[in-house]
């Protein structure tokens, strides 16, 4: 992906420690003084404190670190201002205004609208506050633990968290809360990954619109975001341990398909996993 020189994002809360001094690893800044005011006006326990200052967590990058490190930040800011393009134009297209998350990035831990996060935890989106969250060590695990080669898999990440918001602004989020406690674990499971899946296709129909408005995503960028969905696929993380009720993401055939779906298309209207008979 020919990224250099596009516009950067600025809805970015950047929480990744504090510039100039040692990068404190755990909670950032904001999370300190944040669970520091909770902790002294006595709605917090000690627990809470070690979450912000774990044993041995506090390391400096060395300067090279700080450079990749910063160069991550920069492409998934980019990537970020993308999908802004992309959705705004899309929204418009409805005849709505589209309104844009904030991506937090963090590393090691930090506090979110929906709970504590943690590098462990993955990049998400939490309905609550419309923020995605990434800690950008994540790029690293995609590479070493999931062999995802390339700059792209981060990009569908990101485009993935997004297509979280877009339900979310589109209401399903909102009905997956009305589910949640009404029906089985199996079958809240079921919908989960159809929520999953249908993240992926977003994820596709930006690539689609974005291949257009940019021209920086080339055919092989597309290569390497279908083998991040194959490596992330449930079954793929499971190592093999197949066991379909416990999935929440989608099989890797099955996330590959969706987000080859809305590359493909990019048709709003095609994305209806819900209504997939194979799932
Ligand atoms: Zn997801």
């Amino acid at each position: 992906m020919d990224w250099k020189g596009l516009r950067q994002s600025t809805n970015v809360d950047d929480r990744r420690g504090v510039s100039g001094g040692p990068l404190a690893i755990g909670g950032g800044i904001v999370g300190v003084i944040f669970l520091l005011a909770k902790f002294l006006l006595g709605g917090g326990d000690a627990s809470d404190l070690q979450q912000v200052f774990p044993q041995g967590q506090q390391q400096e990058m060395s300067v090279e670190q700080k450079a990749a490190d910063d160069e991550r930040a920069n492409f998934v800011k980019t990537v970020l201002a993308c999908t802004e393009d992309v959705w705004d134009k899309i929204f418009s297209d409805m005849g709505r205004q589209y309104s844009k998350p904030t991506l937090v990035l963090f590393r090691g831990s930090t506090q979110s609208g929906c709970g504590g996060a943690s590098s462990q935890s993955g990049p998400f989106y939490c309905p609550a506050d419309q923020d995605v969250y990434i800690d950008l060590s994540f790029a690293e695990e995609l590479k070493n633990r999931f062999g995802a080669s390339g700059d792209f898999p981060m990009a569908y990440v990101v485009a993935h968290e997004v297509g979280h918001h877009i339900q979310n602004l589109l209401g399903l989020a909102e009905k997956m809360q009305r589910l949640q406690g009404r029906v089985s674990e199996t079958e809240y499971n079921k919908y989960s990954v159809k929520m999953e899946l249908q993240a992926d296709f977003y994820a596709g129909v930006w690539a689609f619109y974005d291949k257009k408005m940019h021209n920086v995503i080339h055919e092989k960028d597309i290569q390497e975001a279908l083998e991040a969905a194959s490596a992330i696929g449930d079954d793929a993380i499971t190592k093999g341990r197949v066991s379909p009720d416990a999935f929440t993401h989608g099989t890797s055939a099955q996330r590959m398909y969706w987000f080859k779906k809305g590359y493909e298309t990019g048709d709003l209207k095609q994305g209806n996993t819900f209504d997939a008979s194979d799932l």
